[in-house]
């Protein structure tokens, strides 16, 4: 191979290496690609569930849940999805090495279980690439300046590949899942969605923040930042996808939607007495990231994503009230906020049957929050009503 052949920066998501079954699938393809000529940096996520059960172990023996201890034991999944691709590898005759993210050169700051990534320093990555081998990166992790081990936020493993495929200034960043690309719903639970072909960084962010699960929210915000064009593709079938890049407008003149869901998050209602910075003195002491925050008769109440909300209960404990049996719905399309009659129309449609709790618009997306059990029954009728689907 020579020294100058482009490199491509694959990310294969935990149901893609679920089993050892499917991780020699992905050694087989990670062969091919590299047969093409390509360098290849491989970012990996943990096998299947583990990093649920991990953290459900974690529950088993605790109720506060110390961040720092709970970075040291997640970032273990991907440290053996990493082990055991880069052995499959061996086994197929491709030179490989297999590093951690602290070993990859991947600083963050210290908010353990919810980093952000400082700086990239791929040194260690670049001399191996440059000896021919495919390097192997456990997603999801970090290390402080503190010399921590910290971890990304759920879903984490996608900012890792981006931040490899911006340091290593890479010819691709691949995205691999189990599903095809970035539909105009989630196909598991609504009918008739589409595959869309392309969309813009900002509409990528709001839908991955509005709950859509297939790219990080993180992930896509860095990429934005950091002007990396990302290919969402199925694993083993790179023929199709979705690019999700700068680009502006997509060519055609008729909008283009795609909604985001959570079908319950976690909310808080801080006292009336909180004054906001005191409200946020605890959001900030327990590393909580706020999804949503309004300031609504008289009290200020938070939203969060559940599968980041690590030891939420104990704002129940310093008197703040827990908000239940509560979703989020978001519609996506560009430049949508600018658009009144859009925006109307959307919400009509959402107060035909019933009245939200909230309604959030931004430039490309307007959120609705409403009782859990109405998430999917609207989330039908608007993706019926607005895309004819
Ligand atoms: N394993 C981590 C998670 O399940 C990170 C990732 O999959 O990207 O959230
Ligand atoms: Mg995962």
């Amino acid at each position: 191979m020579q020294e100058s052949s482009l490199i491509v920066v694959q990310k294969y998501g935990g149901s893609s290496v679920a089993d050892t079954g499917k991780l020699k699938q992905v050694a087989a393809l990670i062969k091919q690609r590299r047969d093409e000529g390509f360098r290849l940096c491989v970012v990996v996520s943990a096998m299947g569930q583990t990093t649920n059960e991990l953290l459900a172990k974690a529950n088993d023996v605790s109720t506060t849940l110390p961040r720092r201890e709970l970075d040291m034991l997640l970032s273990c999944g991907e440290r053996a999805s990493m082990a055991l691709l880069a052995m499959a590898l061996d086994d197929l005759g491709v030179p490989s090495i297999s590093f951690t993210g602290s070993q990859s050169g991947i600083i963050t700051n210290d908010q353990h279980s919810n980093a952000r990534i400082l700086e990239v320093r791929p040194y260690r990555v670049q001399d191996e690439l440059e000896k021919d081998k495919v390097v192997i990166i456990a997603g999801y992790q970090g290390v402080s300046y503190k010399k921590e081990i910290t971890t990304l936020g759920r879903g984490g493993s996608d900012t890792t590949a981006v931040a490899m495929a911006a340091a290593l200034d890479a010819h691709a960043c691949e995205i691999y899942s189990d599903v095809s690309g970035v539909f105009s719903a989630d196909p598991r639970v609504v009918d008739n969605t589409i595959q869309l072909a392309a969309l813009s960084h900002e509409e990528m962010l709001a839908l991955s923040r509005g709950g859509a699960r297939v790219l990080n929210a993180q992930a896509v915000a860095y990429a934005k930042e950091k002007k990396i064009a990302l290919y969402a593709k199925k694993t083993g079938s790179p023929e199709t996808g979705t690019l999700i890049s700068g680009l502006e407008k997509t060519e055609s003149n008729k909008r283009q939607w795609a909604f985001g869901h959570r079908e319950t998050v976690v909310g808080y209602l801080a006292p009336a007495e909180f004054s906001f910075s005191r409200a946020f003195e605890s959001i900030e002491s327990l590393e909580l990231n706020p999804l949503y925050w309004v300031k609504s008769g008289g009290k200020w109440q938070f939203l969060f994503a559940p599968e980041d909300a690590h030891g939420h209960a104990q704002l129940g404990s310093e008197g703040w009230a827990s908000v239940n049996d509560k979703g989020t719905l978001t519609a996506v399309a560009h430049g949508l906020g600018q658009d009144l009659q859009a925006v109307r129309q959307t919400i009509a449609f959402v107060e035909e049957k019933t009245q939200p709790d909230q309604v959030h618009v931004t430039e490309n997306s307007v959120t609705f929050v409403l009782q859990s059990t109405q998430i999917l029954p609207i989330l039908k009728i608007l993706h019926h009503e607005l895309t004819n689907g």
